[in-house]
């Protein structure tokens, strides 16, 4: 039966993080999977999620029963909530809907099915290039023709602009295109808000559906707000679309796989038919998401001072993450490092797209034990006040040799 199945490549990530494990080097870094470290290096439990952790302990009227299908309604209302505002028109409407996910990546998948069933449009679903290898994998594997639009532009490490609206300009109408809402990965370069408004109107003239990617709201920028920007402004030119939500990252909760999908239609009517679709989808997947990590979020988003505390775990995380770009930039101009390095500070979230090349990358993992990906793409989290320094002498010694 199974003699024919072919191998499958090794996830890259994963498969680094194993090297990054095995190397006894007392000086290994790992840049490579993007996920908060402490400047000690350490896993981060926000102070916030222990709080959390703490009520739902005591609370002696929980039991472990199955939950709704879509999950408890005060998680993923706080969840669109989150991402739309706290005013959000299209929400008193009651154009929203959401369903709880397997986290991002789970909130990604059932958009990507839903739009495979219901709404195919052009049959064409474009992505970023680069972009999170994930969503090739997801939109192909429900049946979407994968393509990519311009968006790194390898002259000013910058965003292709023009490559980007060419591509909107030249996919046929009714495409999905994958937007990345704050905090690109793997590029750490996020359009203008002025772009921003050229990409909706390009999006709106040839009838595309703007399925946004939201891993990182708050990490961003460390404003909740400012980095579901681009989502609202969308909602409030009237698009229908979805928005794939994370807790992953700003919560800090990455095993736990708390995600939301939220999706605003044009009628309450049709909110209610895509959500018992969604439903019957989620039911034959699922069955029913998982409870612990989502009840976290639902006490901290549904709680004023929780929330408070949470916005200053949040503004901890961007702070280090942005204080280790400034201290990395600053050792590759004290080394005299050739080429510019201001893309570095420039780029927010958790990633520099650094522009060193795969032989460079090669010789950073072999020689100084520094594990990233080919692509020269580094977690910032993995830099801390202790190894910065040597990660910058590494980096300079690639590029000059
Ligand atoms: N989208 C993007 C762009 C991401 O970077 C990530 C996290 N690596 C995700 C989605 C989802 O991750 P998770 O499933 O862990 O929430």
């Amino acid at each position: 039966v199974f003699q024919n199945v072919p191998q499958a490549p090794a996830d890259v990530i994963f498969s680094l993080t194993a090297g990054y494990k095995a190397d006894t080097h007392p000086q290994k870094i790992n840049v490579g999977v993007g996920a908060f470290r402490t400047d000690e290096l350490k896993p981060y439990v926000l102070p916030v999620v222990k709080k959390a952790d703490a009520i739902l302990f005591n609370d002696a009227s929980l039991d472990h029963e199955y939950q709704p299908i879509a999950g408890q309604p005060s998680y993923t209302k706080a969840a669109s909530k989150l991402i739309l505002g706290k005013d959000s028109a299209a929400i008193q409407q009651g154009r929203v809907g959401a369903v709880q996910t397997i986290s991002g990546t789970g909130a990604n998948h059932t958009g990507a099915a839903f739009l495979a069933h219901h709404c195919k449009g052009s049959g064409k679903c474009y992505i970023s290039n680069p972009t999170w290898a994930n969503h090739r994998n997801i939109f192909e594997g429900v049946g979407f023709q994968v393509e990519e639009y311009a968006y790194w532009d390898p002259v000013t490490k910058g965003l292709d602009y023009k490559g980007m609206l060419d591509a909107i300009q030249q996919a046929p109408k009714g495409s999905v295109f994958i937007l990345h809402a704050c905090a690109h990965n793997p590029t750490g370069v996020d359009p203008t808000q002025d772009q921003w408004k050229g990409i909706a109107e390009a999006m709106r003239a040839r009838d595309h559906f703007p399925f946004f990617d939201c891993a990182y709201q708050g990490f961003a920028s460390g404003d909740l707000d400012r980095d579901a920007w681009s989502v609202r402004y969308f909602v409030d030119l009237g698009f229908e679309l979805f928005v794939a939500q994370s807790f992953a990252k700003n919560f800090g909760l990455y095993g736990e796989r708390a995600g939301n999908l939220t999706f605003v239609c044009k009628t309450p009517e049709d909110t209610k038919r895509v959500l018992s679709q969604m439903e019957k989808l989620q039911r034959s997947e699922i069955s029913n998401p998982p409870a612990y990590g989502s009840r976290i979020v639902d006490i901290v988003l549904n709680d004023d001072a929780l929330y408070a505390e949470w916005k200053e775990n949040l503004k901890y995380m961007s702070h280090r993450i942005i204080d280790m770009r400034k201290a990395l930039y600053q050792h590759l101009l004290d080394l005299k490092t050739p080429g510019t390095w201001n893309h570095i500070v420039d780029q927010i979230g958790m990633f520099s797209f650094t522009g060193l090349k795969a032989p460079q990358v090669k010789v950073l993992i072999e020689k100084y034990h520094i594990y990233l990906t080919n692509n020269g793409r580094i977690s910032m989290a993995g830099l801390s006040s202790s190894n910065v320094e040597y990660f910058a002498k590494a980096v300079d010694d690639v590029v000059r040799n």
